[in-house]
């Protein structure tokens, strides 16, 4: 594709974007704000806020317990079959439930103890720091013989299919990646690697919260066998929205998941004092599950229903080259280096922007001292400006200004006035 750095042109390719109208969907009304940290908490969509509200004076207020049976019980599955759709999973094979972390836990328990004797799971150094801490809490309550190995990057940005390959032998009890890496972006070839992983006899767990809603997913063409992932980032689901989980169904009655509790028992009202798991996914339900917030996640998931991941992903790969275009036009010259996959086939939706003076750079941008612009990226250690292009309602003007703002901050030199003291987030 052949871009121009001028702002007309920007416009342009906002006026043919087939996705434009879906902007208005969300509550994004400041004008002196450009916001590309979808990745790290995506906006809210202005559907979410009547459904949220009714939740909340109707379900709560005025059903009360009642409400329960009025399909609230049921939310975390039939939800579950609604994101099925994002993910290229059968209806029964997607639960909503927990965090990110806790659902990983769980799954990577349940894998490592349906491959006995096999005392190795494998990840890599590119895996979000959260998922490298669960797989390490995992090892230490497995006990005796059990280990974690880490795959290295050539590059820090990528994972070639073949390293990770190389990793996986008999003794290997599980894979567990993250599908788009959380820093460089590096888009992981999951049906290659799966089938590579499973031919050495492990299961396969994919970490997808940088994927989901921002790339296309195919979990049952791909064959696999556990995923989890976020629904805060590119699924627009608010602040700490439950997670999900999928169990490939021909799994689901191997597994047991280690967390035993009412609601993932057959009967749950029958009060029974000895566990008796329920069928199918079901079973890995654990307690009652935060309402408000899992109502909260049903308009974002329709917006990309809506929109189609094709589209999307058509949307994204045009904004990520885009954005890279113009960081090479203006930043390279000012000491950034592209932190990402130029190749766009390997490269998720976010772009990472490496500059020795990254962290005063976000400051810079997020509460500049003398421009009425603000743009919010996330710096991420120990040098990159992350960036992430949500297709649903970023515009190709907000990364032309984006990226012209950067290269202003840099060359006023502004930043220099910021702390290099980190601030507790991020
Ligand atoms: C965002 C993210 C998480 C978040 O985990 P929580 O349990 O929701 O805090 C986990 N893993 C990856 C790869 C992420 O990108």
């Amino acid at each position: 594709m052949h871009f121009d750095h001028t702002l007309e042109s920007a416009r342009k390719l906002d006026a043919t974007d087939e996705l434009a109208r879906f902007r208005a969907e969300f509550l994004l009304d400041d004008p002196d704000l450009i916001y590309l940290d979808g990745n790290s908490l995506g906006c809210l969509p202005r559907r979410t806020i009547p459904h949220l509200l009714s939740a909340i004076e109707q379900g709560w207020g005025r059903r009360l317990v009642r409400v329960w049976r009025e399909g609230w019980m049921e939310a975390p599955l039939v939800l579950g079959s609604k994101l099925a759709r994002l993910l290229g999973a059968r209806e029964d094979e997607v639960l909503i439930s927990d965090s990110t972390s806790v659902n990983l836990f769980r799954l990577a328990i349940a894998a490592a103890r349906a491959r006995p004797g096999r005392h190795r799971i494998v990840s890599d150094e590119l895996n979000f720091p959260s998922d490298l801490h669960v797989l390490q809490g995992v090892v230490d309550l497995l006990g005796v013989g059990y280990r974690l190995e880490l795959v290295s990057s050539p590059d820090g940005v990528s994972m070639p299919a073949d390293a990770i390959a190389k990793a996986l032998d008999a003794s290997t009890a599980l894979l567990a990646l993250t599908h788009v890496a959380y820093k460089s972006g590096y888009l992981y070839d999951m049906a290659e690697i799966t089938a590579r992983a499973q031919r050495s006899g492990a299961l396969v767990l994919w970490d997808l919260s940088h994927s989901v809603g921002a790339v296309p997913l195919d979990l049952n063409g791909c064959g696999v066998d556990l995923a989890v992932g976020c629904s805060y980032k590119y699924l627009n689901g608010g602040p700490g929205a439950p997670a999900f989980l999928y169990v490939k169904r021909e799994l689901q009655g191997l597994l047991r998941q280690p967390v035993w509790g009412w609601l993932g028992s057959r009967h749950p009202f029958a009060f029974d004092m000895k566990f008796d798991p329920a069928p199918g996914i079901a079973k890995f339900r654990v307690g009652t599950a935060p309402m408000l917030s899992m109502q909260a996640l049903e308009p974002g998931i329709d917006l990309l229903l809506e929109a189609g991941m094709d589209r999307l992903r058509r949307k994204s790969v045009t904004q990520t080259e885009y954005l890279i275009f113009l960081a090479q036009q203006w930043l390279t010259p000012l000491g950034f280096t592209v932190g990402s996959p130029l190749d766009a086939a390997q490269r998720g939706s976010h772009v990472s922007l490496q500059h020795p003076e990254a962290y005063r750079i976000t400051q810079e941008m997020i509460e500049p001292a003398s421009s009425p612009l603000r743009v919010v990226p996330d710096f991420r250690e120990p040098d990159n400006v992350r960036l992430a292009a949500a297709p649903l309602y970023n515009t190709f003007s907000e990364i032309h200004q984006a990226i012209a703002r950067i290269r202003d901050i840099v060359v006023e030199g502004s930043y220099r006035r910021r702390s290099v003291e980190k601030q507790a987030v991020t």
